[in-house]
């Protein structure tokens, strides 16, 4: 199935990730006509292996998690199309947007396209995250870094806080910060806490086999078992800023207890909204807002009860 010229869907989803797939799947069995805008690979699909995802104890990859949900979606009707929403706007009660050359008309969106990892600027560093040497989120993997030497890279105090987090896991920790000397507010945490820190750009890196097997700086050489990157994220917000929608400091997009924005019909989940970037968050928001798209379209075709 798919949705002509002259044909539009219920929901505008906009992003196939685990937020964007599961919003479609319960709107599929909420019977509801949903196109869901796929923009290329999903930020899950970076996982090279998933321990915390409730229900798979032996773990899954980010590319099995994807497939199941998009499978899933598919099964209740909902279109995928592969394409971006290049610009969205309010159009009576409901919402136009634009994406491959044409116009989507939709009486309620969900924005969940998710953020931009700001890696580090390493040689191999995409190879080295799919292998886990190279690591994101301490709150998804760092269960598996228990007793490694593990070297942490930020560029504010993100950094400290990513390092006293894994202090719970190792004690070797080194934090690398490679930004300037007052982005560092709360260094003294660090001598209580035990991290080393290193205040200097890395010249150049050796990814190894399963470690990475030197980070050189001021002519000196070391190695560790894992680096994890505290240099954050952007929000993919901009269809959200040009509509005004209400968005936090850090410009993740201000959402009620329902996932609905501060534009009626405009719903956020995922990553896009939440700084704990995890699926079962993602999938939780997206449920929400799913169900409140189904009960408000119902109430605006006149069902009052
Ligand atoms: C290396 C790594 C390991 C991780 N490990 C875990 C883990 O073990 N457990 C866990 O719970 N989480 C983990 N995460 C985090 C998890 O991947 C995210 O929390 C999750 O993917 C968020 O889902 P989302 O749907 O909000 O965003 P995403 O998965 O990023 O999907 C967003 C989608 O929106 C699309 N998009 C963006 N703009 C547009 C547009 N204009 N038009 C159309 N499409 C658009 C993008 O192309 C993308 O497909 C990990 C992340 C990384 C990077």
């Amino acid at each position: 199935m798919s949705f002509g010229p002259d044909d539009h869907p219920d929901v505008l989803i906009v992003g196939a990730g685990p937020a964007g797939l599961t919003a479609a799947t319960y709107l599929g069995r909420f019977r509801r006509r949903v196109l869901v805008a796929d923009g290329g690979p999903p930020r899950a699909c970076w996982i090279p292996v998933s321990h915390n995802m409730a229900g798979f104890p032996e773990g899954i990859t980010g590319e099995a998690i994807l497939k199941r949900m998009r499978d899933q979606a598919l099964e209740y009707g909902a279109v995928i199309e592969a394409g971006c929403v290049e610009a969205i706007r309010r159009d009576g009660d409901g919402f136009v947007a634009t994406m491959n050359g044409r116009q989507i008309r939709a009486r309620a969106v969900l924005l969940a396209t998710g953020v931009v990892d700001h890696h580090p600027d390493l040689p191999g560093v995409e190879d080295a995250i799919k292998r886990s040497l190279v690591r994101i989120c301490p709150i998804c993997d760092a269960y598996e870094a228990i007793d490694k030497s593990v070297a942490i890279i930020g560029r504010d105090d993100r950094g400290i806080r990513e390092a006293a987090f894994m202090r719970t896991y190792t004690d070797r920790v080194t934090l690398i910060h490679v930004g300037p000397p007052d982005a560092l507010t709360e260094r003294e945490a660090l001598d209580r806490l035990g991290v080393r820190l290193v205040e200097c750009a890395i010249e150049a890196v050796e990814i190894g086999e399963d470690r990475i097997t030197a980070l050189n700086w001021s002519g000196g050489r070391h190695a560790f078992d894992l680096l994890y990157s505290a240099l954050g994220t952007t929000p993919n917000a901009d269809l959200a800023r040009e509509l005004s929608v209400a968005l936090t400091e850090d410009d993740l997009l201000k959402v009620d207890a329902h996932s609905a924005t501060s534009i009626p019909g405009f719903y956020a989940a995922g990553d896009v909204v939440k700084g704990l970037n995890q699926i079962a968050v993602a999938t939780s928001d997206a449920a929400l807002a799913a169900t409140d798209i189904h009960n408000r379209l119902r109430k605006a075709d006149g069902q009052t009860v």
